[in-house]
């Protein structure tokens, strides 16, 4: 008989004091969680019902209050949430949760037929707010949300400067190239980078909405740069250790055909 092997659900593990990640099977997509003194901050807690119930079963186990959520853009694998976490308040930038509001026929679509009702029923239930009240935010952490345009409406970075980790929601990925969708969007995004840009600098870890926790925001950014570059001026194929994975082929040359 075939053995088979369980497959491990995305289990937490520490980038540094109080900051930790997992990362899903599904596109590499990283939840982040703040903790400190017990308390806990969800930062776009995902994706498969699987993995969101091993987050809350990792959470208690931890002995870990959720005291709110934060969803760094309105697309479906970002909005999620899972009734283990608790009923605290979540939060979006004003123009996510415009959209999670607007579009969530849309995004609920996007979840697929077979994501549980129990979830699809929670996802994208956020309030929208410029800054994080203090009673979402654990104790050791001043978080400071930098908004903007360019992937998604109202997309926010988190810089949290005492521990010098930027999580950068859909920007600065290693595995994912740059994903404006619209031509409208490529001076938001360009905008967007410039915003991230003294963070990353400054940044000792970067933590992508998908792909690798790494220590090269900076180099990430300058990468970005490079490619937007490269698609403004038609380059076929641009040297981008990204483009090796042929879906994200495909998207330079949607960017190619945007930037043109
Ligand atoms: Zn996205």
């Amino acid at each position: 008989m075939a053995k088979v092997t369980p497959v491990v659900p995305a289990q937490l593990r520490e980038v540094t004091a109080g900051v930790l990640v997992a990362t899903s099977t599904i596109m590499a997509t990283n939840t982040t969680v703040l903790t400190d003194g017990g308390s806990a901050l969800l930062v776009d807690p995902n994706w498969s019902a699987d993995e969101l119930d091993s987050l809350a079963t990792q959470l208690r186990d931890r002995e870990l209050r959720v005291i709110g959520g934060f969803a760094t853009h309105a697309h479906h694998d970002h909005l999620l949430w899972h009734p283990g976490f608790g009923t605290a308040p979540r939060w979006a930038s004003p123009r996510a949760a415009a959209v999670a509001r607007d579009e969530r026929a849309g995004l609920l679509q996007a979840l697929g037929a077979t994501f549980p009702a129990s979830l699809s029923d929670l996802m994208g239930r956020v309030e929208p707010v410029e800054h994080l009240p203090a009673s979402g935010v654990p104790d050791g952490f001043a978080i400071e949300l930098l908004i903007h345009d360019g992937h998604a409406p109202g997309h926010t970075a988190l810089w949290l400067p005492r521990q010098r980790v930027l999580i950068a929601g859909d920007m600065l990925s290693d595995t994912e190239v740059p994903l404006p969708f619209w031509p409208d969007d490529l001076p938001a995004y360009r905008h967007g980078l410039e915003r991230l840009a003294e963070a990353a600098a400054a940044a000792r870890f970067v933590i992508p909405g998908h792909g690798s926790t790494g220590t090269d925001a900076a180099g990430r950014l300058a990468a970005d740069n490079n490619l937007l570059d490269a698609a403004a001026q038609g380059v076929a194929h641009p040297a981008d250790a990204r483009l090796v994975d042929p879906t994200m082929r495909g998207y330079y040359h949607q960017l190619c055909d945007i930037s043109t």
